[in-house]
């Protein structure tokens, strides 16, 4: 593995969840690539390091397109995907 101080890119990861207990809703974020932490990332933000591990990260490149905003999911099949998330 790479010493945490070398950049590395952010991973993307899709997190599920209930709006108001019942909407099936998806949002996509980044996740550390060391610890898989997630980051408090977006167009207007982006942290230089993790701050569970300490990994310097590189969001250099990133596009920040429509997939990163909330969506309402609209399938039915999100409980079993639901731990379906990159470590
Ligand atoms: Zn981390």
């Amino acid at each position: 593995m790479l010493p945490k101080w070398v950049a590395r890119k952010p991973a993307r990861n899709e997190a599920r969840y209930l709006k108001y207990g019942f909407v099936p809703m998806a949002f996509q974020g980044f996740v550390c690539p060391r610890c898989g932490n997630g980051l408090n990332a977006g167009p207007g933000h982006q942290p230089n390091y993790c701050d569970r591990c300490g990994q310097k990260l590189d969001f250099k490149g990133i596009g920040w397109g429509p997939g990163m905003e909330e969506r309402a999911e609209g399938r039915g099949d999100w409980r079993e995907q639901v731990e379906d998330r990159v470590v």
